[in-house]
């Protein structure tokens, strides 16, 4: 297909095309799609998801990249009136046009150049996506599912956990896609806590702090966090939260990053 339409893989643009059915079909029945759902696709390439996503009478936004791919879905699904195709840079395009996607899914075989940036630009939107599910490499899905205390833990977990609850993984072997990517991949769903665990502002110091906290993971993380807040306030929340003086960001939980930010939050608005 690609040689006929005369298409030249772009490497730079992560496009590795899935070309086994069933795996396509896995992905789109991991996002439990009933009809009328409204979902973005990012990165539709030649359009296999696009067309499971639809048979499945899904409303499909999807944005593509590369001018010729995006011209040739054109021609593949004309009339199709559940489709909407987006020629965008879907990273600057979700900047430039922040909107409520709480009624929305993503599903995306991502581009794996950005499909980090992208999940964490939808995780940490006020009114994120109910449900993500995304094809991704197996590090970048590992790092969004990790645990305190394992290697994989860090600001990529955190920031994607604030919002979402983890749900299936599967892994999709490289043999499925076209050409075969040097890394493994894996489809994970995400689902949208129906309570945020932190209000808009907050989720903003939450941001700062675990960046902070995981900048030199070698670190005690007090030390620094000294960049941002006064030693006094530091140990006000530490006292308040019972933490270890010696403790590093991969020892924190989520619930004791969520309770940190809350005191630290405070803190700002009182000094
Ligand atoms: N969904 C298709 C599939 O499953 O076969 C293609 C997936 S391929 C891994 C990633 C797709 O994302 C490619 O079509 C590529 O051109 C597109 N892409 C790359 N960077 C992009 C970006 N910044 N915005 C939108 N699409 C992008």
């Amino acid at each position: 297909m690609l040689m006929q339409q005369g298409i030249l893989l772009t490497k730079s643009l992560g496009q590795n095309f899935l070309h086994d059915q069933n795996q396509v079909q896995r992905i789109a029945d991991a996002a439990q799609l009933t009809s009328g759902d409204q979902v973005l696709e990012i990165g539709p390439g030649l359009g296999p998801l696009t067309r499971a996503l639809l048979q499945q009478g899904a409303q499909v936004t999807a944005v593509e990249i590369d001018r010729r791919l995006h011209a040739s879905l054109e021609e593949a699904f004309q009339g199709e009136k559940a489709l909407t195709l987006i020629h965008a840079d879907a990273l600057k395009w979700l900047r430039q046009h922040p909107q409520d996607w709480s009624r929305w899914k993503l599903v995306s075989n991502l581009p794996y150049s950005v499909g980090s940036p992208i999940v964490v630009e939808l995780a940490l939107a006020p009114k994120g996506p109910s449900d993500m599910v995304v094809t991704l490499q197996q590090e970048v899905i590992e790092r969004m599912m990790a645990a305190p205390g394992s290697k994989a833990y860090g600001v990529m977990s955190l920031l994607v956990q604030l919002s979402y609850q983890i749900g299936q993984r599967f892994r999709i072997p490289a043999s499925c896609f076209f050409p075969e990517p040097d890394v493994e991949s894996s489809c994970l769903a995400l689902h949208r806590r129906s309570k945020p665990l932190l209000d808009e502002d907050q989720s903003r110091t939450f941001v700062q702090l675990v960046k902070l906290g995981f900048s030199q993971r070698r670190k005690v993380m007090w030390k620094l966090l000294k960049q941002r807040w006064s030693s006094e306030w530091l140990e006000n929340a530490r006292n308040q939260l019972g933490l270890d003086p010696m403790i590093r960001a991969q020892a924190l939980d989520l619930d004791a990053f969520v309770a940190l930010t809350r005191v630290l939050h405070a803190s700002d608005n009182r000094s």
